[in-house]
């Protein structure tokens, strides 16, 4: 059988050859023509672009002048060699200036002739040049210009060392596209959808892509190739999605009982916010239905997560189900132990507490009550998960603050009914960009809590640099006197984690000068400490029983000390965003005012400035979500990488929101009018679909 030609070794293409099929291989991972095609170019430069040498200015980017090569002047001295030349156009003059090939480069430059000149413009004690530009005679560059836009395309140095640089790459482009036609890339998109969102070709996009007409066809084409591969993103996430939906079936919590009634009717001790509402109902939704829950709550921190969860655990025991709750560190499960313990004292429900530090006698007598059904609520860490711990009839897993735990254990919680597995609830406080999360969450349920709870102020943030601190002390001395408790704290990086920690005992003996023994009470806590150590300055700092906490990021996650009025954070321009959002949240969880101070130094990048102007402007963790992910692309949120469905080509998170959103409405369209793709106008969707699952077999079930 005649082999199609994308399956062709790229060896085998004109101008390449064994040697450098070895390099594309290892350099590129290219192996095939049908590689070859999608490596894009990753810029173009704009050949209507001409500027004029009055108006350079050296901001970094390239520049195009078109003008005449004045002089020429080779330059042996002491010094290295170098070719000098004189370059003038209708607006002024410029200096160019070449190191390397000057022999060469002096015989075929000719002085007097009109070039096209392409280049990065230095500028050094105000005099400007431009080394190594490349010239190109006027009359060719003319000639060879099609369009607007020249592609360039990302080469290494072992290719350029083989002659593939980046134009190069493009030559064997241009011998490759000799070669195919519209019939060797097969459409994967119906007609349906091509039209109705007036979308370009696939083989036309690629070409485009490669040997762009002009911008606004540069542009359609980039969207088409875009729009694929989020739209196939979304039909896998969605198919996942249904298909557990349709094939899984859930625990039916159909009772709403004695304990979820008097909860509310007696003991809740505020009014739910709306939101809180909301959510409930979507998960009580849910649990009737008959379906396999795989919800995640998204609620920025103090949004009031914790009792969204406990009336769903109420509403699993009056249905006579087990519960467990999973946080990700020791503190965190025992704060959630006690505040649940708090909430329904008196109300004839067992809860247990269980984590690496419950041993022996006692270890046992919890797993076998456990077993035997005589808990109710298992609250811990990820001792949770492991084998010998087993339930009676667990039928709701609520993970709290999901970002530090791995698909590993949460596919562990799965297992942990054997006839069914439980209703799993995931809770994070790192809010995420809406189109993150229909990536990283495209095949789980989203309910937001998108409201605080009254007559909470938003939290006062402040930036200072060193030269405040006597002002910040004296700040600190005024909101202890109000009985208030303060939070100081230091970064901890693991590559410097003894640098680090001296940083942090430094600031605590400098606090010891204005803060002293007897008066003041101070608690240290870092990681390097011994867990019993941690949780006994956690508790003094909890009971009120210290003023100031210097602690490392190990306070980070959902510690609640409602006391607690101010965060200081020392060298905070190291810090991450989401990250300086949870310390932040650690405060302003009482009705007094609160207030966040960002220490740093005078110098800080302009990045981190961006960070800290972020902090000060806004309380919102959605926004700051949002600016996190502009600032350092999606690929590098916490989490994204790990998710395997983010190995985009073109596609950007960041900027491709409304591709996005239409991507995943139009797949939900097609996947709720025809789940199996067996409708003839969606033969190329199948096709496609199969080859997908094929490609991505690992990633397919998981919570
Ligand atoms: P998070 O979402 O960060 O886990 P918590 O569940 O710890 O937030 O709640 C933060 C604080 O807000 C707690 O002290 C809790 O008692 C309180 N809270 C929660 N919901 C409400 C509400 N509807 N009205 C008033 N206070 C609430
Ligand atoms: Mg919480």
């Amino acid at each position: 059988m005649h082999t199609p030609i994308l399956e062709s070794s790229i060896e085998y293409l004109k101008g390449v050859g064994p040697t450098r099929a070895n390099l594309l291989k290892t350099e590129m991972g290219v192996v095939k023509f049908g590689d070859l095609i999608y490596k894009f170019p990753f810029r173009y430069v704009d050949k209507s672009l001409v500027q004029k040498i009055k108006d350079l200015h050296g901001d970094g980017n390239p520049v195009q002048i078109e003008g005449i090569l004045v002089s020429l002047e080779l330059i042996t001295g002491n010094n290295r060699k170098r070719l000098v030349g004189l370059f003038k156009d209708d607006s002024g003059f410029i200096e160019l200036i070449w190191f390397q090939r000057v022999k060469i480069l002096e015989q075929t430059l000719k002085v007097g002739s009109e070039y096209v000149l392409y280049g990065k413009l230095n500028v050094y004690k105000g005099k400007k040049t431009i080394p190594h530009p490349e010239m190109e005679l006027a009359e060719k560059a003319k000639e060879s210009i099609k369009g607007d836009f020249d592609p360039v395309y990302y080469s290494s140095e072992k290719l350029t060392s083989r002659g593939l640089d980046a134009k190069g790459i493009r030559r064997i482009m241009v011998s490759l596209f000799e070669k195919i036609s519209k019939t060797d890339v097969p459409e994967n998109l119906p007609t349906y959808i091509l039209t109705s969102l007036k979308l370009m070709g696939k083989y036309e996009a690629i070409k485009e892509m490669h040997f762009p007409t002009n911008k606004s066809l540069l542009e359609d084409a980039q969207k088409r190739l875009k729009f694929e591969e989020l739209f196939f993103m979304q039909m896998r996430l969605l198919q996942i999605k249904k298909n557990r939906q349709k094939n899984l079936k859930g625990h039916i919590f159909e009772y709403v009982g004695e304990h979820f009634n008097t909860f509310y009717k007696e003991k809740l001790p505020f009014e739910l916010t709306g939101a809180q509402k909301r959510v409930i109902k979507e998960i009580r939704f849910d649990l009737g239905s008959g379906i396999h829950m795989n919800r995640l709550v998204q609620g920025d921190v103090g949004s009031g997560k914790t009792m969204v969860a406990l009336m769903c655990i109420l509403l699993a025991i009056d249905n006579g189900f087990q519960t467990c709750m999973m946080a990700p560190t020791e503190i965190l499960a025992r704060q959630h132990y006690d505040s649940i313990m708090e909430y329904v004292k008196g109300m004839n429900i067992n809860v247990a507490f269980l984590s690496g530090t419950v041993k022996g006698k006692k270890r046992a007598a919890l797993l076998q009550s456990l077993e035997q059904g005589e808990i109710d609520i298992l609250i811990g860490t990820h001792a949770l998960i492991e084998d010998p711990v087993v339930f009676k009839n667990l039928a709701l897993a609520i993970i709290d603050e999901q970002h530090r735990f791995g698909v590993v254990q949460r596919a562990k919680l799965w297992r942990k009914n054997e006839s069914l597995p439980p209703h799993i609830l995931v809770m994070t406080a790192t809010p995420i960009p809406r189109t993150l999360a229909m990536t990283l969450y495209g095949d789980l349920d989203v309910s937001l809590i998108d409201e605080m709870p009254p007559g909470r102020k938003d939290v006062k943030t402040t930036h200072f640099t060193e030269s405040r601190r006597a002002h910040v002390l004296q700040f600190m001395h005024h909101e202890i006197a109000k009985g208030r408790q303060i939070y100081v704290v230091f970064p901890l990086i693991d590559e410097s984690e003894t640098l680090d920690l001296q940083n942090l005992n430094a600031g605590y003996e400098q606090l010891l000068q204005y803060f002293p023994p007897g008066q003041f009470n101070i608690s240290v806590l870092h990681g390097k400490m011994k867990p019993k150590d941690k949780d006994f300055e956690m508790e003094r700092f909890v009971a009120g029983k210290t003023h100031i906490m210097v602690a490392t990021t190990v306070i980070e996650v959902g510690v609640n000390v409602p006391n607690a009025s101010v965060m200081i954070i020392e060298n905070s321009e190291r810090f991450g965003l989401s990250q300086l959002h949870q310390l932040r949240g650690r405060v302003g969880r009482g009705a007094d005012q609160s207030y966040c101070i960002l220490m740093t130094s005078y110098k800080v990048s302009k990045e981190a400035k961006e960070r800290i102007h972020t902090m000060v402007r806004t309380n919102n963790g959605f926004e700051i979500a949002e600016a996190d992910m502009q600032l350092r692309g999606a690929g590098n949120i916490e989490g994204v990488q790990q998710s395997g469905y983010m190995d985009f080509n073109l596609a950007n998170l960041a900027n491709d929101g409304p591709i996005l959103l239409a991507a995943r409405h139009i797949a939900e369209k097609i996947l709720n009018e025809d789940m199996t793709l067996a409708m003839p106008k969606n033969e190329l969707l199948r096709r496609e679909m199969v080859a997908l699952h094929r490609k991505h077999k690992s990633y397919n079930r998981i919570s």
